[in-house]
C-alpha cells in the first residue's frame, strides 16, 4: 500500500455499519471525497465492522448504496477492518516487544507518559492539547487478544497511507490516543480535521425527530442527489458568505478545510426542500419524468411531469399534486363539500358545455371559455374553477387548471365532469 510520503492526498471514510447512512456520515464522506477529487488523491472506504453483531452484510450494503446514490465514487475499498485482525495483532505484539505496551491481567495497555501532553494539530480547531495526566494507560487489546478501536484505527490509517483524517467532532477525544499509538509505532500522525456537530433547528443534536435523518430517507422523500450534495456541503462550510447553489464541479474546485467552521451546523429540512425545488425546476422535463418514473416505478409520466414541474419541491410532491393526470384519484370529501354547494351544479354544467363545444382544445381556448363563464355568472373565478378542479382532480390542489385540463384531454375531462354532475344530480 502507498505510504503517506508519496505526496498525494489519501483520505478515508470509515463508517461503522450500524444501519442507515446518517446525514452527518454523508457529510463526512462528501468532504473527504471533495478533497480527494480536488487534489487528485484517493478516497478510501474502510468499513469499521469489528462489532460483528451490528455489521451485517445488509448494513454494509446500505452504506454502499447511499454512497452510490450520492455519486461519491470510491477509489479503494471497501476494506473490512475486521478482516485485518491479524495485522492489528501483529502491531500489538510489536508494541509489546518494543516496550511501548505491557500486559495487564491478560489485556494489553499502551504506556502513556505521566507528564506532558499530546498536542493534536487540527486544521479546523487549531492546536488542541490533551494533558497526559488525564489519560490512563489505555487498553489496546482485550484479554481474548482482539484489538480495541483506537488501536485498529491507528494501524489501519497508517497501513492505508492516510494523509488526512477528516471526521466528526465526536471523534476528537479519541485522537490523542490514536496519535500516541502512531507515535509508538514510529509514525507521524496524519493531518486531522474534526468537522462541526450537526444540530436540528432546535439546536439539539441531529436525530430522527428532525425529519429525514438518513440518506435513505432523503431519497425516499424525493430529494435529488445533486441537491442533497449541494445542501450537505453547506453544513459547516461555505465558499463565501453568500453562495448557495453550486454544481459538483464548483464544489470540488471551491472546497477547502480552512473554510470549515468550528461551530455546530444546523440541518434545516425546509431549506433543503427549497433548494431541491430549484434543482427540480432546472431539470429537462424528460429528465424529471425519468426520475419520477424511477421513484414511483411506473412509466408514462412525461406530460404530467411537465405540467406539475413548477410546483414541485420534491419528487414525492408529484403524486399528491398531479397523480390525477395519470389516473383518476378518489374524491376528497372535505373538498367536495366545500366547493359543490349552492349553484355549483349549474356552473359545472356550463363548464361542461363550454369545453364540449370548443373547436380547439388548447390552453388559450380553454382559458378564454372559462373566463367567459366567470363573467357570465358574475362570480369570482374560483366559483367556476374549483368545482371543475374537484371534478377532475378529486381535490382543490392541482397544477394550473387550464394546463391540467389540456393535459387530461377533452374526453377524460368531460368524463370526470359528467360523473361529478351525476353525483350532484342525485346526492347520496
Ligand atoms: N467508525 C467511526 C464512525 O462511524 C469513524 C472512525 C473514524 O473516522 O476515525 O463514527
Amino acid at each position: 500500500m502507498a505510504g503517506p510520503d508519496n505526496g498525494s492526498m489519501r483520505v478515508r471514510f470509515a463508517p461503522s455499519p450500524t444501519g442507515a447512512l446518517h446525514i452527518g456520515g454523508a457529510r463526512t464522506a462528501l468532504y473527504n471525497w471533495l478533497l480527494a477529487r480536488k487534489e487528485g488523491g484517493a478516497f478510501v472506504l474502510r468499513i469499521e465492522d469489528t462489532d460483528r453483531d451490528r455489521s451485517t452484510p445488509e448494513n454494509v450494503e446500505q452504506i454502499l448504496d447511499a454512497l452510490r446514490w450520492l455519486e461519491l465514487d470510491i477509489d479503494e475499498g471497501p476494506i473490512s477492518q475486521a478482516e485485518r485482525a491479524p495485522r492489528h495483532r501483529e502491531q500489538i505484539d510489536r508494541l509489546l516487544a518494543d516496550g511501548h505496551a505491557y500486559e495487564d491481567e491478560g489485556a494489553v495497555r499502551l504506556r502513556v507518559p505521566g507528564e506532558g501532553e499530546t498536542v493534536v494539530e487540527d486544521v479546523i480547531r487549531g492546536q488542541v492539547s490533551f494533558p497526559h495526566a488525564s489519560i490512563d494507560d489505555f487498553v489496546i487489546a482485550r484479554s481474548d487478544g482482539s484489538a480495541l478501536y483506537n488501536l485498529a484505527v491507528a494501524v489501519d490509517d497508517l497501513d492505508m497511507g492516510i494523509t488526512h483524517v477528516i471526521r466528526g467532532a465526536d471523534h476528537l477525544s479519541n485522537t490523542p490516543r490514536q496519535a500516541m499509538v502512531l507515535k509508538a509505532l514510529g509514525a507521524s500522525p496524519p493531518v486531522y480535521a474534526h468537522l462541526p456537530l450537526l444540530h436540528g433547528t432546535d439546536h439539539k443534536k441531529l436525530s430522527k425527530r428532525h425529519g429525514a435523518a438518513s440518506v435513505q430517507e432523503l431519497r425516499e422523500a424525493g430529494y435529488l442527489p445533486e441537491a442533497v450534495r449541494n445542501y450537505i456541503a453547506l453544513l459547516g462550510w461555505g465558499l463565501d458568505a453568500s453562495t448557495t447553489f453550486m454544481t459538483t464541479e464548483q464544489l470540488i474546485e471551491g472546497f477547502s478545510l480552512d473554510r470549515v467552521s468550528k461551530s455546530p451546523a444546523t440541518f434545516e429540512e425546509q431549506k433543503l426542500r427549497w433548494m431541491n425545488g430549484r434543482y427540480m425546476r432546472e431539470l429537462a422535463p424528460s429528465e424529471l419524468a425519468d426520475r419520477l418514473e424511477a421513484l414511483l416505478g411506473r412509466d408514462g409520466l412525461e406530460d404530467a411531469a411537465a405540467v406539475a414541474q413548477e410546483k414541485l419541491q420534491t419528487l414525492a410532491d408529484f403524486w399528491p399534486l398531479a397523480g390525477f393526470l395519470v389516473e383518476r384519484q378518489p374524491i376528497d370529501e372535505g373538498a367536495w363539500k366545500k366547493v359543490m354547494g349552492e349553484g355549483a351544479r349549474e356552473r359545472l354544467e356550463a363548464v361542461r358545455d363550454a369545453l364540449a363545444s370548443l373547436d380547439s382544445f388548447d390552453q388559450e381556448s380553454i382559458e378564454s371559455a372559462l373566463r367567459g363563464l366567470v363573467d357570465r355568472f358574475g362570480v369570482k373565478p374560483k366559483e367556476v374553477f374549483q368545482p371543475l378542479r374537484v371534478a377532475i382532480a378529486g381535490s382543490t390542489i392541482s397544477p394550473g387548471i387550464f394546463e391540467s385540463v389540456v393535459a387530461l384531454g377533452r374526453e377524460e375531462t368531460l368524463g370526470r365532469v359528467d360523473d361529478a354532475l351525476a353525483r350532484l344530480a342525485s346526492p347520496a
